[in-house]
């Protein structure tokens, strides 16, 4: 369910960087373009974990809306159900 790549983009020249073997938290990602420093290892997993939940969350709200629309279509494509008055 997580994405597995590591890229970093670079906050200083949007440089493309890739953290590689096994970071400890502590470890500082350095930009190979501009030697600028990206981010720590501790702050990229907090962010891809944080930018994963606010995608899946994003995907439950759209499942929910095509089920409930879904719902709707069959509710309307069977009259004879409806509650007449
Ligand atoms: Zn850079």
């Amino acid at each position: 369910m997580f994405q597995r790549t590591r890229k970093v983009a670079c906050p200083h020249c949007h440089g493309s960087n890739f953290w590689h073997g096994n970071p400890k938290p502590t470890d500082v990602l350095h930009c190979r373009y501009c030697d600028g420093v990206v981010t720590t290892y501790a702050d990229y997993v907090e962010q891809t974990a944080r930018r994963e939940a606010e995608r899946l969350l994003a995907e439950f709200v759209e499942t929910d809306v095509s089920r409930d629309l879904a719902h709707l279509k069959a509710v309307l494509a069977a009259p004879e159900q409806r509650v007449s008055s």
